[in-house]
C-alpha cells in the first residue's frame, strides 16, 4: 500500500547540493594532482577524467540507491509499528472478550438475585484486575440502568448510549461478545470501547452487561515508544484520529494531518476480523532522516574521492619514477640509470665478469630522413622489442642516443657473447613492417669486456664499446666486433678530427682547390673540379679522412655550404671559370634533404650562374637510399644541371644501375683504369665496353686518377672522352688554376 511513498527527495534536493560539492571538490584535486605532478600529462588526465566519470557513475547509483533504502527501512519500520498495534489491540479485545464470556457464562440462567450478586463481585475484581475496565454497566431488556459503578452511571447518565444507531446496536441479543467502538466519546478524553454480552436469565428476562473500556489502553504505549519516530493515527471515523503515541492528541482533519508531516504510509488494520481501521503512520522527523543520509552518503563520497587522489598521487609518482628511469619511447633503461641498475644488479647476485656492447642502426640517419620521425620512432620501437626478446634475461638493456642500444651482460665468455650479438644483428636485419612499410636495416655492433666488476665505468666502458662499433661500421656495416687498444687509437683520432673540423667550419677556414678536367682529343680544358682542403694548422687534412666523418657527425652539411659559397664566388670572380663546367662534389646525406635543390637553385641563380656549367658529383650509395637520390638527381636535371655519378666501378656500382641513372656524367674511378695501361686485355676490355655502354646511354665520360701516358694513349681512341688526373695537373689553389688555364691557351 504504497498509494503515499514519495520518493520526496528528489524534488526538495539537498543532494544536489552535496553533488556539486563533489564535483568542486574533484575538481580541485584534479587540480592539486596536476599541480604537484607536473609530469603528469595529458594522456594521464585522461585518464584521471575517465575514472572520474566512473567514480561520478558509481557513486551516484550507489547514492541513489542507499537513499531508497533508507527511506525504505523506515517505511518498514512505520509498517511494523502499524503491525504491532493490529496485534496489540486484538489481543487485548480477544482477553476482554474472554473475560466477558467467561462472566456471561456464570451469570446465564441464574436467578436475578444469584444474577446481581455474581455481576458485583466480577465488576469489583475485573475493574480492579484490568486497568482498561473503566466499568461494568448491567442494563435491563429495557436499557434501563440496573447497576454499574461511578463511571458506568456517569456514562449512562451522560446519554452516551442514547444515539439509536447505539441502542440498536444493544439489542441485536446476539450469543457472541460483541464490541464497538462508543462514537460519542471518541473525542473525548476517555474514548470508549464497548464489549456487550446478552444474558438470560432463568426467568427469560434478558440484561445487558456492557464492559466499557478505555480505548487508549487498548495499546501499551511504553512498549510502542522506540517506535516514537513514527506518530501513528488510526483513523476511528472519518473525522477522528486516534493518537497511538499521545493522549488527547486526536485529530479531526486528515488532510490538515498529512500536510503537517513530509512522509507518511497508510495501511490498514483488521480488528478482530470485523473491522477495518486505516492507519496512517507518519515519519516524525524526516529531516533528521534526510540529513542523516546526507552525512552518510558524503562520508562515502569524501572517502571514495580521497581513495581515488591517493591512487592517482600514487600512481602518478609511480609512473613519474619510472619515467625518470626509463626511455619514453622503447621502455628501456636511460643511460642515466645504468649506474644504478648495474649496482642493483650485482648487489642482487653474484657475477664475475661482464661486457659492454653498444648496437646501432647502420645509416639511421638516411633512414630517418626519408621515412620521417614517427615511422623511425616505430622502427626505433621494433629494434629494441626484438632485442628484448633476444637477450632480456641474461642483459641489461638501455637506450643509448636516438638508433643506439646499450646492453651489459655478465658472465659471458667472449665466444658466446659473439655469437649472441652476431645471432642478433642477424634477426633485426629481418624486415621490419611499418605502416605497410617493409624497412630492411643493418646493425653493426661494438664490444668491451672485463674482467672484474671493479672496470665498471660507463662512461669508459661505453667509450671503448663505441670504438668498437665505430671499427665495425668503418669496415661497412652489419657486422660485430670487439674493442682492442689499437681501435682506441684511431677512435682518439676521429675525436680529434672532429673537433678540429668544427673550429674550423666555425672559423671559415676551408679552402676549394681546382682539379682540371681535360678533353683527350684536342687537350682543351672543358671543367673543372672543386674539391676541399683544410689545414688544421699543421698539415692538410686529407678530405678522404675528414669528410667520412663529417658525414657521420652531420657536419658535412656545413661543409657543404661553405665550399659551394667559395666556388660560387670564385666563378664571379674569374671569368675564366664562367665557360667551363665547375663541378662539385655533394654528400648524399647533402642531396637527401627535401630542400636541397630548392636551395641550390636559387643559389646559382641568383649569382647568375649558368645552370648547364654547373656539375652536381655524387658518389653512389647504400642501397636505401637510391630512391631518394635517384628522385633527386632526375629534379636536377630537369632544372638543366649536370650530374655526375663519382667514383663508378667501386663499391656498389652496378651496369643495371648505370641505365636507371638520371645522370649524364660518368666518372670512372682510379682504381678501376690503374692496370688499363698497361695493356692488361681483359681489363682493358672492360674500361671498353663499360665506356661504350655509357656511350650508349648518352652520358659523357670523365676518366680519373690518370697518371700515366699509356692510359691517355688507350682512351684517345674514344670521341670526347675526358679525363683528369696528376697526368695533367694536381688540384690547384685558384690563383695557380686561372694561370694553368691561361697556360693551357696559349699552348693552344
Ligand atoms: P673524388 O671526388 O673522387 O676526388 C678525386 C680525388 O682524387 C681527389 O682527392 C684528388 O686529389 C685525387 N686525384 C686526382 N687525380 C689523381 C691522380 O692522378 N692520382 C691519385 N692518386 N689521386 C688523384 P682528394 O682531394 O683527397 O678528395 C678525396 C675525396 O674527398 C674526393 O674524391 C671526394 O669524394 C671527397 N671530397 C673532396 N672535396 C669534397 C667536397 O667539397 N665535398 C664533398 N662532399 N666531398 C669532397
Ligand atoms: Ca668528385
Ligand atoms: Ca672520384
Amino acid at each position: 500500500m504504497l498509494q503515499n511513498f514519495h520518493i520526496g527527495l528528489i524534488d526538495s534536493n539537498p543532494f544536489t547540493f552535496t553533488l556539486s560539492a563533489v564535483f568542486l571538490f574533484t575538481l580541485f584535486a584534479a587540480i592539486i594532482v596536476k599541480a604537484f605532478h607536473k609530469n603528469v600529462q595529458i594522456i594521464e588526465m585522461k585518464r584521471i577524467k575517465l575514472v572520474v566519470f566512473i567514480a561520478v557513475s558509481i557513486g551516484t547509483a550507489v547514492w541513489h540507491q542507499a537513499s531508497l533504502s533508507v527511506v525504505k527501512a523506515e517505511e518498514a519500520n512505520a509498517r511494523a509499528k502499524i503491525n504491532l498495534i493490529e496485534t496489540m489491540i486484538n489481543k487485548s479485545i480477544e482477553a476482554q472478550i474472554k473475560a466477558l464470556s467467561r462472566i456471561k457464562a456464570r451469570v446465564n440462567n441464574e436467578s436475578f438475585d444469584d444474577f446481581k450478586r455474581l455481576l458485583d463481585i466480577d465488576q469489583k475484581t475485573y475493574t480492579n484486575g484490568y486497568n482498561i475496565i473503566k466499568g461494568v454497566l448491567v442494563l435491563d431488556s429495557e436499557l434501563n440502568f440496573v447497576s454499574g459503578n461511578t463511571f458506568s452511571r456517569h456514562f449512562y447518565l451522560n446519554g452516551m448510549l442514547e444515539k439509536p444507531i447505539i441502542k440498536a446496536w444493544l439489542t441485536r441479543d446476539l450469543d457472541d461478545i460483541q464490541f464497538a467502538a462508543n462514537s460519542l466519546t471518541l473525542n473525548s478524553a476517555a474514548p470508549t470501547l464497548m464489549l456487550l454480552a446478552t444474558v438470560e436469565l432463568a426467568t427469560k428476562n434478558k440484561y445487558y452487561i456492557l464492559n466499557l473500556l478505555d480505548i487508549n489502553l487498548l495499546l501499551d504505549k511504553d512498549y510502542l515508544h522506540y517506535l516514537s519516530q513514527y506518530d501513528t493515527y488510526l483513523e476511528l471515523t472519518k473525522s477522528i484520529y486516534f493518537s497511538v503515541d499521545h493522549n488527547n492528541e486526536n485529530k479531526t482533519n486528515l488532510s490538515e494531518l498529512i500536510n503537517s508531516y513530509n512522509h507518511f504510509i497508510t495501511q490498514k488494520i483488521n480488528v478482530m476480523d470485523l473491522v477495518e481501521h486505516e492507519v496512517y503512520s507518519f515519519i516524525n522527523d524526516y529531516d533528521s532522516i534526510h540529513t542523516d543520509t546526507i552525512i552518510d552518503q558524503s562520508i562515502l563520497w569524501l572517502t571514495f574521492i580521497f581513495i581515488f587522489i591517493f591512487v592517482q598521487v600514487a600512481d602518478s609518482s609511480r609512473v613519474i619514477q619510472f619515467r625518470a628511469k626509463h626511455d619514453e619511447l622503447t621502455g628501456l633503461l636511460k643511460l642515466t640509470a645504468l649506474e644504478d641498475e648495474f649496482i642493483k644488479v650485482t648487489s642482487e647476485k653474484h657475477f664475475n665478469n661482464f661486457s659492454t656492447v653498444i648496437l646501432k642502426v647502420d645509416l639511421f640517419e638516411a633512414i630517418y630522413i626519408s621515412l620521417g620521425y614517427k615511422i623511425c620512432d616505430e622502427l626505433i620501437n621494433n629494434v629494441s622489442l626484438r632485442i628484448r626478446e633476444s637477450t632480456n634475461n641474461i642483459a641489461l638493456i638501455a637506450r643509448g642516443a636516438s638508433d643506439s642500444f646499450v646492453l651489459y651482460f655478465f658472465d659471458i665468455s667472449p665466444e658466446s657473447l659473439e655469437q649472441k650479438i652476431k645471432s642478433l644483428i642477424v634477426e633485426l636485419t629481418e624486415a621490419h613492417i611499418i605502416d605497410d612499410n617493409e624497412i630492411n636495416l643493418s646493425v653493426s655492433a661494438g664490444a668491451a669486456t672485463y674482467r672484474h666488476l671493479d672496470s665498471f665505468n660507463l662512461r669508459l666502458n661505453l667509450q671503448q664499446a663505441n670504438v668498437a662499433l665505430e671499427k665495425a661500421k668503418e669496415l661497412g656495416g652489419n657486422q660485430f666486433h670487439f674493442y682492442q687498444q689499437s681501435m682506441e687509437d684511431k677512435y682518439n683520432e676521429t675525436v680529434t678530427i672532429r673537433n678540429d673540423l668544427q673550429n674550423a667550419l666555425k672559423n671559415d677556414v676551408l679552402e676549394v682547390f681546382y682539379q682540371p678536367v681535360h678533353c683527350l682529343n684536342d687537350s682543351t680544358i672543358t671543367g673543372v673540379e672543386a674539391l676541399v682542403r683544410w689545414s688544421n694548422g699543421n698539415e692538410w687534412v686529407s678530405p678522404a679522412k675528414f669528410i667520412p666523418i663529417a658525414e657521420t657527425t652531420g657536419q658535412i652539411t656545413q661543409v657543404g655550404e661553405q665550399v659551394l659559397k667559395k666556388v660560387i664566388e670564385d666563378i664571379k670572380k674569374y671569368p675564366q671559370l664562367q665557360n667551363m663546367t665547375v663541378a662539385v662534389n655533394f654528400s648524399t646525406k647533402q642531396i637527401i634533404k627535401d630542400d636541397f635543390a630548392s636551395n641550390l637553385l636559387s643559389l646559382l641563380t641568383e649569382n647568375n650562374i649558368i645552370l648547364e656549367n654547373f656539375t652536381v658529383e655524387v658518389t653512389e650509395s647504400y642501397f636505401q637510399e637510391r630512391g631518394v637520390i635517384v628522385s633527386k638527381l632526375i629534379e636536377l636535371v630537369n632544372y638543366g644541371l649536370n650530374v655526375a655519378i663519382d667514383d663508378f666501378g667501386t663499391g656498389y656500382s652496378s651496369l643495371s644501375y648505370l641505365t636507371h641513372q638520371p645522370a649524364n656524367i660518368i666518372k670512372l674511378d682510379r682504381e678501376f683504369t690503374i692496370g688499363a695501361h698497361l695493356l692488361k686485355t681483359k681489363e682493358q676490355k672492360l674500361l671498353d665496353t663499360i665506356i661504350r655502354f655509357c656511350y650508349d646511354l648518352d652520358k659523357s665520360v670523365i676518366v680519373e686518377g690518370v697518371e700515366g701516358e699509356g692510359l691517355i694513349k688507350h682512351l684517345s681512341k674514344f670521341e670526347g672522352i675526358k679525363v683528369q688526373g696528376y697526368f695533367f695537373s694536381k688540384p690547384l689553389p685558384i690563383h695557380s688554376l686561372i694561370d694553368y688555364i691561361e697556360n693551357n691557351k696559349i699552348k693552344d
